[in-house]
C-alpha cells in the first residue's frame, strides 16, 4: 500500500502523464479524473467506462483509499461525525463532518500532530509527526464527498483539524487548488477557511498570493505575557509582528480576517484581556469568533462561564469589534482537534498493557 500512488496526489496533467506512460490516450485520464472528483467512487471496479485491463493496472499500482477508517463516532444529535484515519505509514489523523441544514462542513487535518505546542490543544500536546501530502488532505475531503447522500455535496471546509496549515504551506495550498479545480470537485475558494496559529512570514506570503480562501488567525490572547503562556510560537512572532502581518494581509487582499479566541476561565476571559483585544482590533476589518475551551487531557484549563463570555463580548462591542459566540459542537464525541486520536491511542496502550500483564501472569 505504501508504494502505491495515491491518485489524489496528482493534478490532471500529472494523471494524463501517468496514463500516457502506460500508453493510454489523454481522454482516459479525464475519465478517471471524473471518477475521482465529479462522480467520485471508492473502487476502480466502479469506474464503469474504463476498460477492465486498465482498471486492473490501476488497482495494482494506485489507490483511492490511502485513508483507512479506524474509528468513527457520531454526536448524540447526529449532526457531527468524527473519523480517525490511519495513513499508509500508520500515522493517525482526524476529520470531522458537521451538518447544519443544507450545509455540510468538513474540518480537515493538514499534519499528523503539530509542532506548535499550544498548551490547551490535544494535537499540540502530542507533538509533530509529519506533514500530510496534498493527496492525503484531498483524500479526507473525498472520503466524505463519496459518502454523502445523493444530491448532497461538501459545502464548506475548515482547515482546523490536526496540524498547522501554514507550516505545511505548499501541500496545503496544492490541496486547495485540487479541491477548487473547476473541472473537478469545483468547491468555491471562498468556502475554504485556513486557520493559522500566526506564522508571520507565511501570512505575508499568503497575502502576496492574493487568494480568495479566507484566513482565520488563532490569537487567544491580547498581551505577549498571556500569549507566551498559551502559544509558544508567540515568543518567535509576538503580537505586534502578528498584528502587522494581519494588517498587511487585509491591505493586500481587502478581505476580512477571523480572529479565533478559545475562552479559558480565569485565563484569557477577563475584562482586561477583552479591553486589550478591543484596542488591538478596533477599526480593523476583522470578526472575532469566541469559542468556549474544549477541555483536554493534558491541560487543566476550563471553559468560561456563560456570564464571562457575555461580558467579554460586551467589552468587545464597546470598542466596535464584532464577535460571535460559537458553540463547540460534538463535545460528546471528542470533536476538539486531536482528541479522538488521543482517546484511541490511550485505549490501545491500555489494551497492550493488559495483554502484557496476562502474558506475564501465565
Ligand atoms: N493550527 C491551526 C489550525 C488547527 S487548530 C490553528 O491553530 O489555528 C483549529 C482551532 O482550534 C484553533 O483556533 C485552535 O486554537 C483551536 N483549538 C485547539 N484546541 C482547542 C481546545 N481545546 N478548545 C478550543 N479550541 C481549541
Ligand atoms: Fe497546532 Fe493549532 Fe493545536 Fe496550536 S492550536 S498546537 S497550532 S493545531
Amino acid at each position: 500500500m505504501a508504494d502505491k500512488i495515491n491518485l489524489y496526489d496528482l493534478d490532471l496533467p500529472e494523471l494524463v502523464q501517468l496514463l500516457e506512460a502506460w500508453g493510454e490516450p489523454a481522454y482516459r485520464a479525464k475519465q478517471v479524473w471524473e471518477w475521482l472528483y465529479v462522480n467520485p467512487v471508492a473502487h476502480f471496479t466502479d469506474m464503469t467506462n474504463i476498460p477492465q485491463l486498465l482498471r486492473e493496472k490501476l488497482e495494482l499500482s494506485a489507490t483511492l483509499n490511502v485513508l483507512e477508517s479506524v474509528s468513527e463516532m457520531s454526536s448524540s444529535d447526529g449532526q457531527t461525525t468524527k473519523l480517525l484515519f490511519k495513513l499508509a505509514d500508520g500515522q493517525l489523523v482526524e476529520t470531522v463532518r458537521m451538518d447544519y441544514e443544507t450545509r455540510h462542513t468538513l474540518c480537515v487535518s493538514t499534519q499528523a500532530g503539530c509542532a506548535m505546542g499550544c498548551v490547551f490543544c490535544a494535537t499540540g500536546q502530542m507533538g509533530f509527526y509529519r506533514h500530510l501530502t496534498a493527496g492525503e488532505i484531498v483524500a479526507q475531503v473525498m472520503f466524505f464527498g463519496r459518502r454523502l447522500e445523493e444530491g448532497k455535496r461538501v459545502t464548506n471546509i475548515v482547515l482546523m483539524g490536526m496540524g498547522e496549515p501554514l507550516h505545511n504551506y505548499d501541500n496545503t495550498l496544492e490541496a486547495i487548488d485540487r479541491i477548487t479545480a473547476e473541472d473537478g470537485l469545483n468547491l468555491g475558494a471562498r468556502k475554504i477557511t485556513i486557520s493559522t496559529v500566526g506564522l508571520v512570514p507565511a501570512i505575508r506570503r499568503y497575502a502576496d498570493e492574493q487568494r480568495q480562501t479566507p484566513l482565520a488567525v488563532s490569537l487567544h490572547a491580547a498581551t505577549d505575557e498571556e500569549r507566551d503562556r498559551l502559544i509558544p510560537i508567540n515568543r518567535r512572532w509576538p503580537i505586534d509582528m502578528l498584528m502587522e502581518s494581519i494588517r498587511y494581509y487585509i491591505e493586500r487582499t481587502g478581505r476580512r480576517v477571523t480572529i479565533e479566541w478559545a475562552l479559558i476561565a480565569g485565563e484569557n476571559d477577563t475584562i482586561e484581556q477583552a479591553r486589550r483585544l478591543g484596542e488591538l482590533l478596533s477599526g480593523m476589518l476583522v470578526h472575532v469568533n469566541l469559542i468556549p475551551l474544549n477541555p483536554t487531557e493534558g491541560y487543566g484549563g476550563q471553559p468560561s462561564t456563560r456570564e464571562s463570555v457575555h461580558a467579554f463580548q460586551a467589552e468587545l462591542s464597546r470598542h466596535g469589534v464584532s464577535s460571535t459566540v460559537r458553540v463547540r459542537r460534538g463535545i460528546d464525541i471528542q470533536a476538539g482537534c486531536g482528541q479522538l486520536r488521543d482517546r484511541v491511542v490511550q485505549e490501545r496502550a491500555q489494551q497492550l498493557k493488559r495483554q502484557k500483564e496476562t502474558t506475564t501472569q501465565n
